[in-house]
């Protein structure tokens, strides 16, 4: 799916949407229609009148159309106009009055559903979300990960936090997953790795952001690709292609790896995390001239661990080989902070 952020001028939906139906690449025409902005006064939007530029889409390059609905209002217009797919906006997924009221505006109708994650790491809403447009007998249903906001700066725009479409994936087997690359880096720069990180891990789909001339964007300047670009990059991505003999076999494997990167990718992230606190102990025993090593809190920590791992199915060898080298290279960053000057 690919499409510009927001839908501003006839021109741009239009020369924006005929590049990409040239390509072939692309099977589905996004644009947001009503932009659910972060702060009033910036761009919310062209509203329905751009609906007519998207089925004009739709009729010249034959290519299916998707906006985004956050009210029954939303759903209504987008159906009027014969919007082929409709996406829940993050900040929609989380609310379950907005859901049910979607739910209920699109009882009895037959489109499809794609709803990205909620802006918070948090599943149950997810699947909630999925669930209520379920009941309402809606049969085409899709999830886009997006991404999830945190407090902290960090350098995408929102933490992929890749374990959680993969447990959805486990709970909901049967509806298509696609990953939103563009609003999970937010800059260009991170489209390539995040588009095969998915692809790697099996998902169906990316949808990502379009636009003729980026820089002059009324939304999302910094994440979009020229129309040209975005072929670039599809061109880029590494297709794994099992043989066909094996290829449920190749595809499991494929992905269970993938998962392995992420679990280690995450505890190395949590071994960073433990070595600035590492740090800040340090430099608390350096302005109280307390001794680096102090070994009753250590065999504390031992014997708890070895304590609690025959629950985690791990042996107390391992755990103590483990807790041995992190201890070492705590002490290791104690030092080196306890020797500045
Ligand atoms: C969008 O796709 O344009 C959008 C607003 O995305 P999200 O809901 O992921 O922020
Ligand atoms: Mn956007």
């Amino acid at each position: 799916m690919a499409g510009p952020c927001s839908a501003e001028t006839e021109e741009q939906v239009m020369e924006t949407a005929r590049q990409l139906a040239a390509s072939d690449r692309v099977d589905v025409f996004r644009a947001g229609i009503w932009k659910p902005r972060t702060r009033p006064n910036s761009f919310e939007g062209i509203g329905s009148e751009g609906l007519g530029w998207l089925k004009q889409v739709k009729k010249e390059f034959n290519l299916p159309v998707a906006v985004e609905v956050a009210t029954e209002k939303h759903v209504y217009e987008a159906l009027k106009y014969g919007i082929d797919v409709l996406w829940i906006g993050a900040r929609t997924t989380v609310n379950p009055f907005a859901m049910q009221e979607i739910a209920d505006a699109l009882k009895g109708v037959d489109v499809m559903v794609m709803i990205k994650n909620p802006i918070n790491p948090e599943i149950e809403l997810w699947i909630g979300a999925l669930e209520r447009i379920h009941k309402a007998g809606i049969k085409k249903l899709g999830a886009i990960h997006r991404g999830f906001s945190s407090y902290e700066k960090t350098a995408m725009r929102n933490q992929p936090k890749w374990l959680i479409p993969i447990e959805l994936r486990q709970r909901i087997p049967d509806i298509p997953l696609i990953c939103d690359p563009s609003h999970m880096g937010g800059s260009k720069a991170f489209l390539l790795d995040l588009s095969q990180k998915s692809m790697d891990l099996n998902y169906d789909g990316l949808m990502i952001e379009s636009h003729i001339d980026p820089d002059s964007a009324l939304s999302d300047k910094k994440q979009q690709l020229k129309p040209f670009e975005l072929i670039e990059l599809l061109d880029k991505i590494v297709l794994r292609k099992p043989d066909t003999n094996d290829s449920d076999f190749i595809n499991i494997l494929e992905e269970l790896r993938s998962q392995i990167d992420m679990y280690d990718e995450q505890l190395f992230d949590i071994l960073e995390s433990r070595m600035l606190i590492a740090d800040s102990i340090g430099r608390y025993k350096k302005e109280h001239s307390i001794t680096i090593l102090q070994s009753t809190r250590w065999k504390e920590i031992v014997n708890k661990a070895v304590e609690k791992c025959g629950d985690r199915g791990l042996t107390p060898e391992f755990i103590s080989t483990v807790l041995e080298a992190i201890h070492q290279e705590s002490i290791n960053h104690q030092m080196k902070i306890m020797n500045e000057d």
